[in-house]
């Protein structure tokens, strides 16, 4: 088991795959984004599946696949081929804004992806514009439709509050698990580079507390439900006789550095080894060289015991060098 200098057991890798993006959300890509990773310096399916092979390995047992938007990535049904097959690899997940999925979800399902993570901010047309700027609900809609149906479930939602533009949406959001089996989770907004996405995120800062206490308001209470799995960053609740789970993930106003197990791999090729952290182990250099697996699998060792814990965002600090779209959540 890969355990670091702070006895956190690290099995979960977090595989951003694309820096593109479709959607432009306001707190993760600024409107004018122009530079990419050029595609001679994206991982190749076989470097990702190489990087795989090491980390299952060495413990790893979860992966997620995130970017960018992971769907704009033309050979995703390669990638999640290659690393499905790795023996050790439990379990195959993506993060997806999710409008490519009613073309992309069967084929996914059938390369080995056992669920997705959708990310929606408002069920209103025109909030939910205003908050992710280039897609509409209706297409995202879609695509959760077409998860569902493909059997990536269990669906889970993800939706980051951000003050005058869908706080009030909480509700609508939470009130989808009354009838359905689905974890909706909201997230806080974290500050990530040096631009007008990471101004936003502190400037319209909304604290779990407060979307608790709007929904408890209007749906009723929350209660507190176990989370078998001590790792997941979110804290859950359930609704009176609800199917589903309302989850808060409170990066800012209560952090969960203690138990995080993540390591996280850039799309071009880094190990980054805290989200809110510019610290970063390259990888690519030795995947591209003569040094072979047995040095990808001691960088990766090298990234788990360098990892860091205890986040500074109370300082003013994060991450500077990286927006969120970069790295992936
Ligand atoms: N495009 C995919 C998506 O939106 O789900 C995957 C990549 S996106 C960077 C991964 C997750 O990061 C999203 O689900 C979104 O909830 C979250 N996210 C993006 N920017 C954030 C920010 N500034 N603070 C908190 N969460 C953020
Ligand atoms: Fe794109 Fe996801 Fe970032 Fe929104 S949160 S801009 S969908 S990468």
């Amino acid at each position: 088991m890969p355990l670091d200098r702070f006895g956190r057991n690290i099995n979960y890798l977090r595989i951003s795959v694309i820096d593109h993006c479709n959607f432009r959300c306001v707190y993760c890509m600024p409107l004018d984004t122009s530079q990419y990773v050029p595609s001679s310096q994206l991982l190749t399916p076989v470097e990702i599946e190489r990087v795989v092979r090491a980390a299952a390995g060495v413990g790893f047992e979860k992966i997620r696949l995130t970017g960018g938007e992971p769907t704009l990535r033309s050979d995703l049904l390669e990638i999640v081929d290659r690393i499905a097959r790795v023996d050790g690899i439990r379990d195959v997940s993506m993060t997806t804004n999710g409008v490519l999925l009613p073309r992309l979800a069967k084929p996914l399902a059938d390369a080995g992806l056992n669920r997705v993570n959708l990310h929606i901010d408002s069920l209103d047309p025109q909030r939910f514009a205003k908050v992710m700027r280039f897609g509409t609900l209706s297409e995202a809609w879609a695509g959760l439709e077409a998860a569902e149906c493909a059997g990536l479930t269990p669906i889970k939602i993800n939706a980051v509050v951000v003050r005058d533009y869908n706080e009030q949406d909480v509700v609508e959001l939470a009130r989808l698990t009354i009838d359905k089996p689905w974890t909706i989770r909201f997230i806080e907004l974290m500050p990530l580079g040096n631009n007008e996405c990471a101004r936003l995120a502190k400037d319209n800062f909304v604290s779990s507390a407060d979307s608790m206490r709007r929904i408890e308001e209007a749906l009723g209470t929350l209660a507190p439900v176990d989370n078998p799995n001590e790792a997941d960053e979110s804290v859950n609740y359930r609704l009176a006789d609800a199917e589903g789970i309302v989850g808060f993930i409170s990066p800012v106003s209560e952090p969960y550095c203690g138990t995080c197990n993540r390591m996280r791999l850039t799309a071009d090729g880094r190990f980054h080894l805290c989200l809110l952290n510019d610290d970063e182990l390259d990888v690519r250099a030795a995947l591209r060289g003569d040094g072979g697996d047995a040095e990808v699998r001691e960088i990766l060792i090298k990234a788990v015991q360098a990892k860091p814990t205890g986040h500074r965002l109370h300082e003013g600090i994060s991450t500077a060098q990286r927006s969120m779209f970069q790295i992936g959540g």
